[in-house]
């Protein structure tokens, strides 16, 4: 891969030790208790694994996105679909970084970075998800303050986020031109609740939750990069890189699901010979094993444009749906290999298959995908 090196390999040993002894063992309590330790995101500041692509002075890793590529591909190597880090990491902190006054970052960004702050994008509503110019929660300004008011839905590390940045409307009349990022703290803050965290039928150990916001005061030093408006422009340019973090972690997610199955199958016997044995099963595990191959060269060279800073909406839409859209049918025909025992939750093909469900879903769909490709045809 053109984008690996030696740095990185020695940086992947400390995010595979790290996934394999605080994720890999707590992945059922996690379930039942839907989310995951808050102490989890401390430790992970301690080994400095937050704010791996954020310059050293705002307490970050001094890394690039090739480092938030590895902690995710271990991440999925374990299994693991309960940390929200990606959200934390390869989101949240960029548009910190990116739009953030240096008051902003010097007063966020290192708090991110040891864990003392988790933090939640809130972008979705109750009543608009696809169609963001459409969102209804407020955040007028009001002498020194902006007072919001609002709910959202669906938002990743939402119950134990100590920081969110809420899209919000400062100009309810305009469309994308009213949007704007505000930056809640949530500790002691009056009027903001938390809703129940959700009960999905994958990824359920991730804390997915409600937030409504009744009043909710913030200072005016607020507002993401000091200027409204500008919240929606900054969303596009942005979304590039979320959608290759969900793509990074559909290609590791189908991977994992293959070798479990090239594994499953070359120990379970019927008809006296193993799984493997039968040209069904050669034929599923080669064009799954296929998929992969060609997923990961996409996405290497997807991963390779956006370290030049060339990766744009069109190609980020691309990788999006394409990994995404294969990690559906690989889980799928995986799962298939598996028998009853794949429908059993206790077998990790069955978590792979239900966490694959929702990455075709958020961080924008395969169907508005493809009309920001078809935009360029
Ligand atoms: C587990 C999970 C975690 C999430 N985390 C977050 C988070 O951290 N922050 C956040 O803000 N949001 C989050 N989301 C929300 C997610 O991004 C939205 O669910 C997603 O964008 C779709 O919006 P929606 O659910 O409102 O569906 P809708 O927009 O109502 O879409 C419903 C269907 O209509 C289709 N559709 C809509 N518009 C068009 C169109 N123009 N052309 C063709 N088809 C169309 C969609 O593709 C979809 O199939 C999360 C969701 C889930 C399930």
């Amino acid at each position: 891969m053109t984008w690996l090196d030696e740095d990185l390999s020695a940086f992947r040993e400390l995010a595979r030790s790290f996934c394999e002894k605080e994720l890999a063992p707590h992945q059922e309590r996690w379930a039942q208790e839907k989310q995951v330790d808050r102490e989890l995101w401390n430790k992970a500041g301690d080994v400095g694994l937050l704010c791996l692509s954020i310059p050293e002075e705002h307490g970050g890793g001094g890394g690039t996105f090739a480092h938030e590529a590895v902690l995710l591909q271990e991440q999925a190597r374990v299994g693991d679909d309960a940390w929200g880090v990606a959200v934390h990491n390869g989101i949240v902190a960029h548009y910190i970084n990116s739009y953030g006054t240096p008051e902003q970052k010097q007063r966020w960004l290192p708090k991110m970075a040891s864990g003392e702050l988790v933090s939640a994008i809130a972008m979705t509503e109750p009543g608009t998800g696809s169609d963001l110019q459409g969102i209804k929660t407020k955040a007028i300004r009001t002498g020194d303050s902006y007072v919001i008011n609002g709910a959202k839905t669906f938002i990743t590390n939402g119950a134990q986020a100590g920081l969110i940045i809420v899209a919000a409307k400062t100009n309810p009349e305009e469309k994308a031109a009213g949007v704007s990022l505000v930056v809640v703290e949530t500790e002691g803050t009056e009027g903001f609740r938390r809703g129940r965290v959700l009960d999905k039928i994958g990824m359920k150990g991730q804390d997915t939750a409600e937030l409504f916001f009744d009043n909710v005061t913030v200072p005016a030093e607020n507002l993401l990069g000091g200027v409204e408006g500008q919240g929606f422009v900054q969303l596009m340019q942005q979304l590039p890189q979320e959608r290759l973090v969900i793509a990074v972690s559909a290609v590791a997610a189908m991977d994992l699901a293959v070798q479990l199955t090239i594994q499953y199958t070359k120990e379970r016997t019927a008809f006296g010979r193993p799984l493997f044995g039968f040209q069904n099963t050669k034929f599923t595990l080669a064009d799954a094993a296929t998929e992969v191959a060609v997923s990961k060269a996409f996405l290497d060279q997807c991963i390779t444009r956006h370290l030049k800073g060339e990766l744009d909406v069109t190609g980020a839409a691309m990788v999006k749906m394409w990994t995404t859209e294969r990690l559906g049918k690989v889980a799928d025909s995986c799962l298939q290999l598996f028998g009853g025992y794949g429908f059993m939750t206790e077998y990790p093909i069955a978590k792979a298959w239900t966490s694959a469900r929702v990455q075709r879903i958020f961080g924008g769909t395969t169907e508005i995908m493809k009309e920001i490709i078809a935009r360029t045809l």
